[in-house]
């Protein structure tokens, strides 16, 4: 028996309320069944507003952990390592490291029993931090897809081109910037201010150096020069704006919009301000903008092995020291820790304005 904990939930609600930590054993491995110790896992958005149950993916709530209530745990990606495996297991070794197929199986945990078909092994973890193997499945897969499968790839000039995005400073802001930067396209990135002018371009440097073309704020966007900068920066628009990442919502969704060349696409993947997207009907009729959404729990659902294909193509790029690591706020996980206390930083993850991603590591 493996002495295990999660972090676990029985209704819905506010994390610091509802989360709870569960000590559980968990028996031998048997037929294709493989036990697992968590390496590294991240918060992100999404996992929040499942436990408040917003979130349209909601994992069942089930007794096998022997929870006085049925309950789920949290979190749905993570980076874990092999210790056993049943007799069954075919690709799978002590030592392994493995990533969740799908969401919704619960990664804030020390150890996990779970089948091989729900796992991705990692083929080649040399040169490879957990952090790198346990943050690659979401956000850099989701602003690789968005950049791939929403512009005329094939057509756009290396070096000449745009794409434009809010929330740049997020996880997949970040991998926008790099994948623009491998690509060849050029990036215009809005960030919120900061507290102070120093903090701010602090930020705006920080991307830079990750290869962002042009950082401004939000405050700048929306207030007048913005057209000038943008007229500017593309040579009064002979470098087109083809595609638009948004995932704050409102004005910023609006202006974005208005800087796309036409018959480009507004690729909106999350609502970080809970405010609508507003769109003057200009852009629609005369520009033929396409405005898309993008999900990547269910793009990866159904096309699984391109999934694991942009995986690869990504941490390939991460041992050459081409993607760099997300900043991150480490919340070291051991047998004393509270469950309160991990709870407390779950709740803080749509906090803004975070100097990085919260990480549980065991
Ligand atoms: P991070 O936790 O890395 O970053 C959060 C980002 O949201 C920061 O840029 C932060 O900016 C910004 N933000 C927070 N609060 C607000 C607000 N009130 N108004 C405007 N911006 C705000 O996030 P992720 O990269 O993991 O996720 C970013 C977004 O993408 C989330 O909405 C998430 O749900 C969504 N997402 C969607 C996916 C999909 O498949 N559709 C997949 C992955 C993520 P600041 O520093 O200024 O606070």
């Amino acid at each position: 028996y493996t002495q295990a904990k999660a972090l676990v939930y029985s209704k819905y609600g506010e994390p610091k309320d509802v989360l709870s930590l569960h000590t559980h054993s968990i028996s031998a491995p048997h037929g294709s069944q493989v036990n697992l110790r968590l390496l590294t896992a991240p918060m992100n958005p999404a996992d929040v507003n499942q436990i408040q149950g917003v979130y349209p993916s909601k994992p069942p709530f089930v007794s096998t952990l022997g929870t006085a209530e049925p309950s789920a745990v949290g979190g749905n990606e993570g980076a874990f390592e092999v210790i056993s495996t049943g007799a069954g297991v075919k690709n799978l070794a002590k030592g392994d490291w493995v990533i969740m197929k799908k969401t919704g199986q619960g990664t804030w945990r020390t150890h996990a029993q779970l089948e091989e078909s729900q796992l991705i092994k990692i083929e080649n973890k040399e040169g490879l931090s957990p952090l790198q193997v346990g943050t690659v499945s979401v956000n850099p897969v989701t602003a690789y897809r968005m950049i791939r499968d929403f512009c005329e790839w094939d057509w756009m000039r290396a070096g000449e081109e745009w794409l434009i995005q809010n929330g740049a400073n997020s996880g997949v802001g970040r991998a926008a910037i790099q994948l623009g930067r491998e690509w060849g396209i050029k990036t215009l990135n809005v960030v919120r201010e900061r507290k102070t002018p120093e903090e701010t371009a602090a930020l705006k440097q920080e991307l830079k150096d990750l290869g962002a073309t042009v950082v401004v704020t939000e405050e700048e966007m929306l207030t007048g020069g913005f057209r000038d900068l943008v007229k500017e920066a593309t040579r009064g628009g002979r470098e087109p704006i083809r595609l638009a990442l948004n995932c704050v919502g409102g004005k910023n969704a609006t202006a974005l919009a208005k800087t796309l060349a036409p018959d480009s696409h507004m690729v909106t993947y999350g609502a970080m301000s809970k405010q609508p997207v507003a769109l003057p009907s200009g852009l629609l009729i005369f520009k033929n903008l396409i405005f898309d959404g993008f999900w990547v729990s269910r793009w990866g659902d159904k096309n699984p092995e391109l999934k694991e294909n942009t995986i690869n193509d990504v941490l390939q790029m991460t041992r050459t020291g081409r993607f760099k690591d997300i900043p991150v706020d480490e919340v070291k996980w051991n047998w004393k820790s509270e469950g309160t206390e991990l709870a407390e930083n779950v709740q803080g993850t749509l906090g803004g304005y975070r100097s990085g991603k919260g990480v549980f590591t065991f």
